[in-house]
């Protein structure tokens, strides 16, 4: 009795923190696009551990790179060198058209470390005067959860109760380019956003706003950090989501996707005149740059500069945006998003985000609510073409059942 679904909800609502809500389903194994739970049921997986499992679950090229490093060794720390390492940053910043490459793990430990590099240029090559640096942020932002990261989240059940903040950020609405180039002073050393917001519900700026704020953040000797932790590494139908518009910020902070769903692999990416202001001593991280990671990282990559996920997406995305578009009217409100990301606003008066997504979960389609009324398709990238198109169909038969 103690292998009943229910049982492992108990274990969790009794030992774990009540840090999250998460949908009633106990998943225990997962192929490709699909997850089986305890007991036997399968569920098309619609969210990938948003955005972390692009390449699918059990991807048979990643795990192969994981298992064969299993057997070498896992963890050298930073203390010495690894053969892993090295040839997973000169991929990863090829890839990304950058120089150099700082491992960390989690994507918040990326956005973290993506701060601390930005004052330090600000002090040290732009000549901010001591502890006086300011970092442009976006309304609606998410961009993880440690004390300074929330200090500039504007979601109250994220900063609630958490104080006292961390000063140096200023917020400006997301994709309001003149209000940006307003709030930029003498010390404002960086502009940090989200390409397309993923928490705020896949939320796509004006088509002109990302190339302004590159202009803007130039013209005023600025760095331009495109946080695409979620949006990036094939989700949208491009390398970056940066890509679709034609920019190229200073700084990439990448995560999730990039630990192939087996392990957190997390990094800063940019050129030597802004990540080469860290020395020695003043950064790093345990397991940060771990031969493990770097190994799959390295598998990541290499799949990624081959551009098949990315074709994937572009053209699997534009199928499902259309089967989405066609919702519109019929307890859906609107539909945004980019490649296979689709941020879907059902119409409050019908049923809670929340409500539509058990819902799904009975019918087999696994997705997640944001914000109240919103769900969030995000599936991993090898779904095929039938596959969304059996999902858009649940998602009509859930909303014709309210
Ligand atoms: N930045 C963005 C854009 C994210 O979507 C997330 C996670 O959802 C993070 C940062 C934080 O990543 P992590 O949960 O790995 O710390």
């Amino acid at each position: 009795a103690s292998a009943t679904p229910a049982a492992f909800i108990a274990l969790e609502e009794d030992h774990a923190a009540h840090n999250y809500h998460p949908l009633p389903v106990v998943v225990a194994t997962g192929d490709g696009a699909w997850v089986t739970d305890v007991d036997g049921k399968r569920y098309l997986d619609c969210l990938a551990a948003y955005s972390a499992v692009n390449f699918g679950h059990s991807n048979p090229v990643l795990l192969d790179a994981a298992r064969a490093q299993l057997g070498r060794i896992t963890l050298t720390s930073r203390a010495f060198h690894n053969d892993q390492l090295g040839p997973f940053v000169t991929a990863l910043a090829e890839l990304a058209h950058k120089d150099m490459v700082l491992p960390m793990n989690t994507g918040a430990e990326a956005v973290e470390s993506g701060i601390k590099v930005a004052r330090a240029w600000g002090y040290r090559v732009k000549g901010v005067a001591a502890d006086q640096a300011n970092i442009i942020v976006a309304g609606g932002n998410f961009h993880g959860r440690t004390t300074t990261i929330i200090s500039f989240s504007d979601d109250e059940s994220a900063r609630a109760g958490f104080g006292p903040f961390t000063p140096g950020f200023r917020t400006v609405p997301f994709g309001d380019a003149a209000a940006l180039e307003a709030a930029i002073d003498e010390n404002t050393v960086a502009v940090l956003l989200e390409p397309i917001q993923g928490e705020a519900g896949i939320v796509v700026p004006p088509a002109g706003y990302l190339p302004a704020v590159r202009e803007i953040t130039t013209r005023h000797n600025v760095l331009f950090i495109a946080d695409e932790i979620q949006s990036g590494l094939g989700r949208t139908g491009a390398t970056f989501a940066c890509d679709l518009v034609g920019v190229v910020p200073d700084l990439y902070l990448l995560g999730k996707a990039l630990g192939g769903g087996i392990v957190p692999v997390s990094a800063v990416v940019g050129n030597r005149d802004v990540l080469g202001v860290l020395h020695p001593g003043e950064h790093g991280s345990t397991f940060g740059g771990n031969p493990l990671a770097a190994a799959v990282g390295l598998a990541v990559v290499r799949m990624l500069a081959e551009g098949e996920y990315q074709e994937r997406a572009r053209e699997l995305g534009a199928h499902l945006h259309k089967a989405l578009d066609g919702l519109v009217g019929h307890g859906v409100v609107a539909v945004r998003g980019a490649g296979l990301w689709a941020g879907i606003d059902i119409d409050p008066a019908l049923a809670s985000g929340r409500a539509v997504c058990e819902a799904l979960m009975v019918r087999g389609v696994l997705a997640k609510d944001t914000h109240g009324s919103t769900i969030r398709l995000a599936p991993p990238l090898c779904v095929s073409e039938a596959d969304l198109d059996w999902a858009v169909a649940q998602l009509a038969a859930v909303l014709d059942g309210f």
